[in-house]
């Protein structure tokens, strides 16, 4: 209960409280919305009494207009009160996601790895949502239900304590069972929200995979593994929701026994005249209208313990913290970072329990192109990450110009780097707005013809302003990789960390490509995971690694004339 507490306080101080005088505001005309509930019960008996049955004409207009102006006050505070709530709510709901999807934006990138994306989806939009508007429902039961509540007990109890204390006799009873069925609901709800990110999960992979599902003709299995947890979510749901409705259903057995009790013993001290039809109208109305706000109050819990799975989830993510971050006291940048040689020294890596670099040492020089070559797995690209913290090593040292990487202030080291990638990643914005990420674009021509960009320009249906379309899928694999080497030129970073292409082009558009890599590594301290034999020919060194270490290094020819794993590797990959 304590964990409750935390998280309604977390909410309310970081997002509610801002919001206090609308919140002030909604409750003061709940409250007059409910109250006019209990006005009305109120008004019943003098229609009895005096109108009906004294037969006093005159006050036909007081009292029906007495309950018409009741109901009129109703709407409109009761209007009111849900477009206030309705913007709290959705403020709130807005607030919580942007925070959410900055403070994610500062988190690790093995946190991404973790969590898919469909999951983190569904935190951002659905838990959210869920924890932001549950508040609607929890005012206008302490509101609008409370005042509605009392006023009708209090109309209730001014006619008979006894009938009153009678109707509600059975309440007690079903207190025991009511916890139980919330606890119920609590665990139901967490689990259906569990099942929706799966399902998220589902519809990325499936989406983003459609590809592979077709050529592998899998859609049939897709489509059954999706109907499969489509099953999880509709049980855990009706759960969910079968506990919500167990509440007002057992508020519906208190009244039905209380009526009973009432009818009973109330319907004798009238014929014995010694309480009025008026008395007994007004009662029956209170209390007949006391068990719908008792109900929504009864829900409330229901619902709250419900939006605690989403608080619980929320702030589980809000909890995570980033390990990669810039030092306290950053060391200043290398002022000629063109200058700076890169070097990994002893450098130990795991992923879990897998180890990827097991000691992994050599460098770079500065203005020279070094290639990386090794079977696949052997940790190439891992080297990429742990130069550009993407990763941290949990031994050993990388440095740049001899400033250790984790010295640097973050965004000073990745200002160093260019990494063109075989996956260019492009995002669903412009051409345009791709090649700049809002940089200064007073280069944007320059780059443009000498990534080869400007060629096929004219070929797309908008020029510069086309839309690369998710991950840059309205474009092919060559004109997606010179948008990226656009980028890093137009970026014009000291250092460029390049992944080659292993086939993935034609040979037509592999020799433009390889024009435009070969003017982006120009003057620049290149790394290269080279899968080409040109490449590594016109390298200055290659490493060579094996298994998370660097087994040799030299030039081609050296390695050669050595005769150990580059030989073979040169061999297998690259010889006819
Ligand atoms: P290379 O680039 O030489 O092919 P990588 O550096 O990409 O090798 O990967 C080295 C090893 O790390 C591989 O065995 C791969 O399975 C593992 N690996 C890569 N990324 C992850 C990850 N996110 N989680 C667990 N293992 C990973």
């Amino acid at each position: 209960m304590t964990e409750a507490r935390a998280l309604t306080g977390w909410l309310w101080r970081g997002y509610l409280s801002r919001h206090l005088a609308i919140i002030v505001c909604a409750v003061l005309l709940m409250a007059i919305e409910g109250g006019m509930l209990g006005l009305l019960s109120y008004m019943i008996q003098p229609m009895f009494d005096e109108v009906f049955i004294a037969g006093d004409r005159g006050a036909i207009p007081i009292v029906a207009g007495g309950v018409c102006a009741i109901f009129l006050v109703r709407a409109l505070a009761g209007f009111g009160q849900r477009v206030l709530m309705m913007g709290v709510g959705q403020k709130v709901s807005a607030a919580l996601q942007a925070d959410m999807v900055a403070h994610m934006l500062r988190l690790d990138s093995a946190f991404f790895q973790d969590n898919a994306p469909g999951l983190l989806i569904e935190r951002v939009r659905g838990d959210t949502l869920a924890a932001a508007t549950i508040w609607a429902v929890v005012f206008s039961a302490l509101g609008r239900d409370v005042v509605a509540l009392l006023s009708l007990l209090a109309v209730a109890i001014s006619i008979d304590p006894l009938w009153t204390l009678i109707a509600v006799a059975a309440a007690p009873v079903l207190m025991g069972p009511m916890v139980l069925l919330q606890r119920w609901v609590r665990r139901s709800t967490r689990r259906a929200r569990s099942v929706a990110a799966d399902l998220a999960t589902r519809l990325d992979e499936t989406f983003h995979g459609i590809d592979t599902i077709k050529l592998n003709t899998i859609e049939a299995r897709e489509a059954r593994r999706y109907g499969q947890a489509l099953d999880g979510y509709v049980d855990a749901q009706i759960r969910s929701e079968a506990g919500q409705a167990g509440i007002p259903a057992m508020m519906d057995i208190v009244a039905g026994i209380g009526f009973f009790g009432v009818l009973t013993y109330g319907g004798l001290q009238i014929i014995e005249g010694e309480k009025t039809v008026g008395q007994f109208m007004s009662f029956f109305t209170a209390m007949a209208l006391v068990f719908e706000p008792l109900r929504r109050i009864g829900n409330v819990s229901g619902a709250w313990q419900a939006a605690l799975a989403s608080l619980e989830r929320l702030h589980a993510v809000f909890d995570e913290t980033p390990t990669i971050l810039s030092p306290a006291q950053p060391a200043a940048a290398p002022q000629t970072p063109e200058t700076a040689d890169i070097e990994l020294d002893d450098v130990v890596f795991a992923y879990g329990d897998l180890p990827v670099l097991r000691g992994a040492s050599f460098t770079a020089k500065a203005g020279q192109t070094t290639a990386l070559v090794g079977a696949s797995g052997a940790g190439k690209s891992t080297v990429f990450r742990v130069l550009t913290r993407l990763a941290d090593p949990q031994s050993g040292r990388v440095t740049v110009g001899g400033i250790d990487v984790a010295d640097l202030a973050l965004p000073d080291l990745r200002t160093f780097f260019s990494v063109v990638t075989q996956d260019a990643q492009l995002f669903d914005e412009t051409v345009r707005d791709n090649v700049t990420l809002d940089r200064d674009a007073s280069r944007l021509a320059e780059v443009l013809d000498a990534a080869h960009v400007a060629d096929f320009l004219p070929k797309l249906s908008d020029g510069l302003d086309t839309r690369a379309g998710p991950r840059g899928s309205a474009l092919s694999g060559g004109q997606r990789q010179r948008v990226a080497i656009a980028r890093a030129l137009l970026r014009d970073a000291p250092i460029l960390l390049l992944d080659e292409a292993t086939s993935a082009l034609d040979a037509q558009s592999e020799a433009v490509v390889q024009d435009a890599l070969d003017r982006l590594s120009r003057g620049r301290t290149t790394l290269v995971i080279a899968h080409r034999l040109a490449t590594i020919r016109q390298a200055d060194k290659i490493v060579v690694m094996d298994h998370g270490r660097v087994v040799d290094e030299g030039t081609h020819d050296e390695l050669i004339a050595r005769g150990g794993l580059y030989a073979d590797l040169y061999r297998l990959q690259f010889a006819d």
